[in-house]
Protein backbone atom coordinates (compact mmCIF):
# COMPACT_ATOMS: atom_id res chain seq x y z
CA UNK A 1 0.00 0.00 0.00
CA UNK A 2 1.49 3.53 -0.76
CA UNK A 3 -1.24 5.77 1.20
CA UNK A 4 -1.66 7.98 -0.97
CA UNK A 5 -4.86 10.01 -2.43
CA UNK A 6 -5.00 11.75 -5.78
CA UNK A 7 -7.39 14.41 -6.02
CA UNK A 8 -7.90 16.68 -9.99
CA UNK A 9 -9.91 18.70 -11.07
CA UNK A 10 -10.90 22.04 -12.64
CA UNK A 11 -10.12 25.36 -11.23
CA UNK A 12 -11.94 26.43 -7.65
CA UNK A 13 -13.64 22.85 -8.03
CA UNK A 14 -12.81 22.49 -3.70
CA UNK A 15 -9.91 20.12 -3.97
CA UNK A 16 -7.54 22.28 -1.62
CA UNK A 17 -9.84 22.69 1.07
CA UNK A 18 -11.46 19.03 0.15
CA UNK A 19 -7.94 17.94 0.06
CA UNK A 20 -6.50 19.57 3.73
CA UNK A 21 -9.28 18.10 5.09
CA UNK A 22 -9.19 14.88 3.79
CA UNK A 23 -5.28 14.48 4.84
CA UNK A 24 -6.47 16.18 8.25
CA UNK A 25 -9.20 13.21 8.76
CA UNK A 26 -6.96 10.88 8.24
CA UNK A 27 -3.72 12.38 9.89
CA UNK A 28 -1.78 12.26 6.72
CA UNK A 29 0.63 15.00 4.94
CA UNK A 30 -1.39 17.38 1.96
CA UNK A 31 0.30 18.73 -0.75
CA UNK A 32 -1.10 21.06 -2.79
CA UNK A 33 0.35 21.03 -5.92
CA UNK A 34 -1.24 24.44 -7.35
CA UNK A 35 0.43 25.88 -5.42
CA UNK A 36 3.89 25.28 -6.61
CA UNK A 37 2.91 26.59 -10.06
CA UNK A 38 2.01 29.78 -8.61
CA UNK A 39 5.17 30.01 -6.51
CA UNK A 40 7.17 29.12 -9.99
CA UNK A 41 4.89 32.05 -11.75
CA UNK A 42 5.56 34.34 -8.87
CA UNK A 43 9.24 33.82 -9.22
CA UNK A 44 9.03 34.39 -13.23
CA UNK A 45 6.75 37.48 -12.57
CA UNK A 46 9.25 39.18 -10.27
CA UNK A 47 12.36 38.30 -12.36
CA UNK A 48 10.70 40.09 -15.14
CA UNK A 49 11.59 37.74 -18.04
CA UNK A 50 8.74 37.94 -21.12
CA UNK A 51 6.59 35.28 -21.27
CA UNK A 52 7.67 34.45 -24.59
CA UNK A 53 10.81 33.14 -23.75
CA UNK A 54 10.73 29.61 -22.22
CA UNK A 55 14.28 29.10 -22.06
CA UNK A 56 14.56 31.74 -19.56
CA UNK A 57 11.49 30.66 -17.59
CA UNK A 58 12.91 27.29 -17.32
CA UNK A 59 16.04 28.30 -15.89
CA UNK A 60 14.46 30.53 -13.15
CA UNK A 61 12.22 28.21 -12.32
CA UNK A 62 14.96 26.02 -11.81
CA UNK A 63 17.21 27.85 -9.76
CA UNK A 64 13.80 29.02 -7.76
CA UNK A 65 13.77 27.37 -4.09
CA UNK A 66 10.06 26.91 -3.47
CA UNK A 67 9.05 25.68 0.64
CA UNK A 68 5.83 25.04 1.90
CA UNK A 69 7.17 25.39 5.43
CA UNK A 70 4.43 23.14 6.86
CA UNK A 71 2.63 21.10 4.18
CA UNK A 72 0.08 19.17 6.13
CA UNK A 73 -1.32 21.90 8.05
CA UNK A 74 -1.57 26.11 6.75
CA UNK A 75 0.11 27.53 3.82
CA UNK A 76 2.74 29.26 4.22
CA UNK A 77 5.23 29.34 0.75
CA UNK A 78 8.93 30.55 0.74
CA UNK A 79 10.24 31.42 -2.41
CA UNK A 80 14.10 31.88 -2.32
CA UNK A 81 13.55 31.92 1.51
CA UNK A 82 11.26 34.98 1.46
CA UNK A 83 7.47 34.69 2.65
CA UNK A 84 5.57 35.05 -0.36
CA UNK A 85 2.32 33.57 0.70
CA UNK A 86 -0.36 36.51 0.29
CA UNK A 87 1.08 36.94 -3.66
CA UNK A 88 0.01 33.71 -4.79
CA UNK A 89 -3.63 34.18 -5.45
CA UNK A 90 -3.82 37.28 -6.95
CA UNK A 91 -5.68 37.53 -10.84
CA UNK A 92 -2.44 38.26 -11.90
CA UNK A 93 -1.13 35.00 -11.02
CA UNK A 94 -4.61 33.45 -12.13
CA UNK A 95 -4.02 35.04 -15.40
CA UNK A 96 -0.57 33.64 -16.04
CA UNK A 97 -0.05 30.28 -14.15
CA UNK A 98 -1.14 28.26 -16.99
CA UNK A 99 1.34 29.64 -19.57
CA UNK A 100 3.65 28.49 -17.17
CA UNK A 101 2.73 24.76 -15.85
CA UNK A 102 1.95 24.35 -20.13
CA UNK A 103 6.08 24.07 -20.42
CA UNK A 104 6.92 20.35 -20.09
CA UNK A 105 10.74 21.38 -18.20
CA UNK A 106 8.59 22.92 -15.64
CA UNK A 107 6.05 20.30 -14.95
CA UNK A 108 9.25 18.28 -15.12
CA UNK A 109 11.25 20.19 -12.42
CA UNK A 110 7.98 20.74 -10.22
CA UNK A 111 6.47 16.72 -10.57
CA UNK A 112 10.42 15.68 -9.18
CA UNK A 113 9.72 17.83 -6.17
CA UNK A 114 6.04 16.38 -5.49
CA UNK A 115 7.32 12.99 -5.43
CA UNK A 116 10.06 14.10 -3.48
CA UNK A 117 7.63 15.31 -0.83
CA UNK A 118 5.32 11.85 -2.13
CA UNK A 119 8.13 9.86 -0.55
CA UNK A 120 8.17 11.04 3.09
CA UNK A 121 4.75 9.65 4.20
CA UNK A 122 1.33 8.90 3.82
CA UNK A 123 -0.27 11.48 1.55
CA UNK A 124 -3.26 13.56 -0.23
CA UNK A 125 -2.39 15.26 -2.96
CA UNK A 126 -4.18 17.98 -5.08
CA UNK A 127 -3.56 19.15 -8.49
CA UNK A 128 -4.56 18.52 -12.38
CA UNK A 129 -2.21 15.76 -12.84
CA UNK A 130 -2.11 14.07 -9.77
CA UNK A 131 -3.76 10.76 -10.72
CA UNK A 132 -2.21 10.62 -14.22
CA UNK A 133 1.51 11.38 -13.87
CA UNK A 134 2.51 12.32 -10.41
CA UNK A 135 1.40 9.33 -8.46
CA UNK A 136 -0.13 6.75 -10.87
CA UNK A 137 -0.10 4.03 -7.86
CA UNK A 138 -2.27 5.87 -5.69
CA UNK A 139 -5.04 3.93 -4.45
CA UNK A 140 -7.86 6.28 -4.85
CA UNK A 141 -7.78 8.50 -7.22
CA UNK A 142 -10.76 11.64 -7.36
CA UNK A 143 -11.56 13.82 -9.99
CA UNK A 144 -13.97 17.19 -8.06
CA UNK A 145 -15.82 18.53 -10.32
CA UNK A 146 -18.79 21.63 -10.05
CA UNK A 147 -20.48 23.48 -12.23
CA UNK A 148 -18.32 26.51 -13.83
CA UNK A 149 -20.85 28.63 -12.08
CA UNK A 150 -20.78 27.25 -8.59
CA UNK A 151 -17.06 27.61 -9.09
CA UNK A 152 -17.10 30.83 -10.00
CA UNK A 153 -19.55 32.16 -6.78
CA UNK A 154 -17.00 30.50 -4.61
CA UNK A 155 -13.90 31.93 -6.07
CA UNK A 156 -15.14 35.54 -6.49
CA UNK A 157 -16.65 35.34 -2.40
CA UNK A 158 -12.91 33.83 -1.98
CA UNK A 159 -11.09 37.49 -3.39
CA UNK A 160 -9.85 39.62 -0.68
CA UNK A 161 -9.33 43.07 -1.01
CA UNK A 162 -6.93 42.67 -3.94
CA UNK A 163 -6.50 45.71 -5.91
CA UNK A 164 -7.38 44.43 -9.24
CA UNK A 165 -10.59 42.60 -7.49
CA UNK A 166 -13.03 41.29 -10.41
CA UNK A 167 -16.48 41.05 -10.75
CA UNK A 168 -18.16 37.76 -10.60
CA UNK A 169 -18.87 37.63 -14.48
CA UNK A 170 -14.85 38.45 -15.02
CA UNK A 171 -14.32 35.32 -12.09
CA UNK A 172 -16.46 32.96 -14.56
CA UNK A 173 -14.82 33.81 -17.09
CA UNK A 174 -10.96 33.87 -16.28
CA UNK A 175 -11.80 30.11 -14.91
CA UNK A 176 -12.83 29.10 -18.34
CA UNK A 177 -9.82 30.55 -19.96
CA UNK A 178 -7.82 28.59 -17.54
CA UNK A 179 -9.84 25.41 -17.76
CA UNK A 180 -9.51 25.63 -21.52
CA UNK A 181 -5.57 25.81 -21.31
CA UNK A 182 -5.28 23.34 -18.55
CA UNK A 183 -7.66 20.66 -20.46
CA UNK A 184 -5.77 21.40 -24.08
CA UNK A 185 -2.01 21.91 -23.18
CA UNK A 186 -0.12 18.84 -24.80
CA UNK A 187 1.94 18.07 -21.60
CA UNK A 188 -0.12 16.31 -18.71
CA UNK A 189 -3.74 17.59 -19.92
CA UNK A 190 -6.56 17.99 -17.07
CA UNK A 191 -8.66 15.04 -18.34
CA UNK A 192 -11.59 12.85 -17.17
CA UNK A 193 -10.13 9.90 -17.34
CA UNK A 194 -11.73 6.57 -16.36
CA UNK A 195 -9.80 5.64 -13.40
CA UNK A 196 -11.06 9.07 -11.46
CA UNK A 197 -14.19 8.09 -9.20
CA UNK A 198 -15.90 11.35 -10.47
CA UNK A 199 -17.51 13.83 -7.40
CA UNK A 200 -19.75 16.52 -8.42
CA UNK A 201 -19.42 19.60 -5.14
CA UNK A 202 -22.00 21.72 -7.43
CA UNK A 203 -24.39 21.54 -4.28
CA UNK A 204 -22.36 19.57 -1.56
CA UNK A 205 -20.58 21.27 1.43
CA UNK A 206 -17.06 21.28 1.84
CA UNK A 207 -17.42 19.01 5.04
CA UNK A 208 -20.09 16.20 3.03
CA UNK A 209 -17.43 16.08 0.54
CA UNK A 210 -14.61 15.68 3.22
CA UNK A 211 -16.88 12.70 4.65
CA UNK A 212 -17.39 10.99 1.38
CA UNK A 213 -13.84 10.46 0.43
CA UNK A 214 -12.57 9.52 3.87
CA UNK A 215 -15.71 7.02 4.06
CA UNK A 216 -14.50 5.95 0.24
CA UNK A 217 -11.09 5.42 1.12
CA UNK A 218 -12.10 3.72 4.52
CA UNK A 219 -14.59 1.48 2.96
CA UNK A 220 -11.93 0.28 0.29
CA UNK A 221 -8.90 -0.15 2.29
O1 LIG B 1 -5.04 24.40 -8.31
P1 LIG B 1 -4.77 25.81 -8.73
O2 LIG B 1 -5.96 26.45 -9.36
O3 LIG B 1 -4.18 26.66 -7.65
O4 LIG B 1 -3.64 25.66 -9.84
C1 LIG B 1 -3.09 26.78 -10.51
C2 LIG B 1 -2.62 26.35 -11.89
O5 LIG B 1 -1.47 25.52 -11.76
C3 LIG B 1 -3.59 25.55 -12.73
O6 LIG B 1 -4.50 26.39 -13.44
C4 LIG B 1 -2.66 24.80 -13.67
O7 LIG B 1 -2.26 25.59 -14.76
C5 LIG B 1 -1.44 24.57 -12.80
N1 LIG B 1 -1.40 23.23 -12.23
C6 LIG B 1 -0.95 22.20 -13.04
N2 LIG B 1 -0.80 20.95 -12.52
C7 LIG B 1 -1.07 20.70 -11.24
C8 LIG B 1 -1.57 21.72 -10.40
C9 LIG B 1 -1.74 22.98 -10.94
O8 LIG B 1 -0.68 22.40 -14.22
N3 LIG B 1 -0.86 19.47 -10.75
Amino acid sequence: MKFQIAIDGPAASGKTAVGRGVGKALKWNFLDTGIMYRAATRSVLDSGISFEEDSSIIETVKITSIELEDFSGSEKILINGIDKTSTLKTPEIDRTVSIISKIPEVRKELVTQQRNIASQGPIVMVGRDIGSVVLPDAELKLYLDASVEARAQRRYEEQVDFEDKLSLNEVKVDLERRDLLDTQRQDSPLRKNDFYTIIDTTTMSLEDVINEITSIYKSQF
